[in-house]
């Protein structure tokens, strides 16, 4: 399995002017994809040049820099790592010489056959400097195109080669192509800008640049980006979509629409499915803001129950979820978060958040609210128990992690010091999304993934067995 690379955005542009700075914009717009690193790079009809860095966007690629990339075509990358796995080695585009000319790939996703791959190229004589997905995935298009010299036929070779999930953009030469892998795990959609096209993870990207959408790549497509067009190659085979649920609940952005469907949408639905399913008797409803906050609207027009801010929240703090132990996750918790006294003081108060994933957030906020004077404080969880690992690029790594996999609902409303507790159902959140439930990935609220696993499949045939012999 490979390591660093998770759920991260990925922008690539071929236009009349030099895309470097329009480039820079998208990647403000998908930032919260990922703020560990930043990486633009151009085709100036030569080489291709890059600016990487560590940090925001505003940090890692500073104007000045931006402003010396010259070029029509270029991609760009934001990069999500989980705690650990900062090193400035693992920033992309990655980029190679090779003896057909310069290449370059930014990578979305996870690639579950990451080990295998490497090993194999290792045997071949491919040297590595990290165990990143994009640096696996590049290599490979280099030994591609030395055999056929033809980007398509080689991108083609490459994805008959991986598993896993993946949005790409890959720069060969001047060449600009977006890639989806068959199963459509991550977004990734085609704009029209003034003077070119580009192809982006999240299409408020494509609304900041004042371009028009144009349709999402398909699952298994390649698509060719020029100024003047795109032009697509289909995916030879028919595959089951699997697109990840959990960018809808919680990952991308709400002014995002994913295959059609609009993100916050989807979250007002869930908002709406959740008061008919779990209903309270309360004063007012609140988000835990922001990943919360659409949620509770649709909860709150459905329930008729008026709707509160009663957390600020500190955008300028720390990540809690990636810190490393649960007491720097507990202290950057209330760092983050600080109740509203008046607001909140003497009321029956039903907080909504997206998901609950090893229960640290809700149970400092349940106690913060109840130290602020809350009479009553009833908890509602846009996604059901997040039970079963991501391998396909979402930080949600060992089943030991999850409370659910611990706890009853009750006992987890216990542990987090709730009054009453409600997750969304199964059925009422792919109701919520409006798309059927064989073209969704729900892997971690179902453990069935749609691909196989390496070492996943033998640990369920282990986990069955033990299952068997404790009936
Ligand atoms: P926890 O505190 O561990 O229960 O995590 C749940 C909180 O973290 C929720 O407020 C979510 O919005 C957020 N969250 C859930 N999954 C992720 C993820 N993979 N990466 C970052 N944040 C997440």
């Amino acid at each position: 399995m490979s390591g660093p690379e998770h759920s991260c955005g990925v922008v690539g542009i071929s236009a009349d002017f030099d895309v470097a700075s329009a480039m820079h914009t998208a990647l403000m717009i998908i930032q919260h994809r990922g703020q560990e690193s930043a990486g633009l790079s151009t085709f100036n009809g030569q080489t291709i040049e890059s600016v990487k860095g560590n940090g925001l966007v505003t940090v890692a690629l500073p104007k000045e820099e931006v402003k010396g990339l010259l070029g029509h075509v270029g991609i760009g990358h934001v990069r999500y790592a989980t705690a650990g796995n900062k090193s400035i080695a693992y920033a992309q585009p990655i980029t190679v010489t090779t003896n057909f000319g310069p290449v370059a790939v930014a990578h979305d996703g996870e690639i579950t056959n990451f080990a295998e791959l490497k090993e194999k190229c290792m045997r071949g004589g491919s040297t590595f400097l990290t165990e990143s997905d994009g640096e696996l995935i590049i290599k490979l298009v280099a030994k591609y195109m030395n055999q056929c010299n033809d980007p398509v036929k080689a991108i083609r070779a490459v994805m008959g080669e991986l598993d896993g999930s993946y949005a790409l953009v890959v720069m060969v030469g001047g060449r600009l192509f977006g890639v989806r892998d068959p199963y459509g795990f991550k977004p990734l959609s085609i704009g029209k800008v003034d003077g070119g096209y580009m192809v982006v993870s999240e299409t408020a990207a494509i609304d900041s640049l004042r371009g028009d959408f144009v349709r999402d790549v398909e699952p298994g497509e390649i698509c060719e980006i020029t100024r003047d067009m795109y032009k697509t190659y289909p995916n030879p085979v028919q595959h089951p979509r699997a697109t990840c649920m959990f960018e809808w609940v919680y990952f991308a952005r709400p002014d995002s629409v994913i295959d059609g469907v609009g993100v916050y949408e989807v979250r007002r639905n869930i908002g709406r499915v959740l008061a008919r399913e779990c209903p309270a008797d309360v004063d007012f409803v609140m988000p835990v803001p922001d990943s919360g906050r659409a949620h509770a609207i649709g909860y709150a027009c459905e329930a008729g129950i008026p709707y509160e801010e009663g957390f600020m929240k500190n955008r300028f703090a720390d990540r809690t979820f990636i810190m490393p132990t649960q007491k720097e996750r507990e202290f950057a918790v209330s760092m983050k978060m600080n109740p509203i006294k008046k607001t909140v003081e003497g009321k029956r108060i039903m907080i909504v958040d997206d998901s609950i994933v090893r229960g640290t957030t809700l149970k400092k906020l349940v106690a913060m609210l109840r130290k602020a004077g809350a009479r009553e404080v009833h908890v509602r969880i846009g996604c059901p128990p997040v039970i079963a690992p991501c391998y396909y690029g979402v930080d949600m790594k060992t089943r030991d992690e999850f409370i659910a996999n611990h706890y009853s609902v009750e006992e987890i409303c216990g542990i987090i010091g709730a009054d009453s507790l409600g997750y969304i159902s199964y059925d009422g959140l792919i109701e919520a999304i409006g798309i059927r439930e064989g073209d969704l990935c729900l892997a971690c609220i179902n453990g069935k993934y749609p691909t196989i696993i390496p070492g996943e499949v033998h640990r369920s045939q282990f986990q069955s067995t033990l299952n068997h012999d404790f009936q």
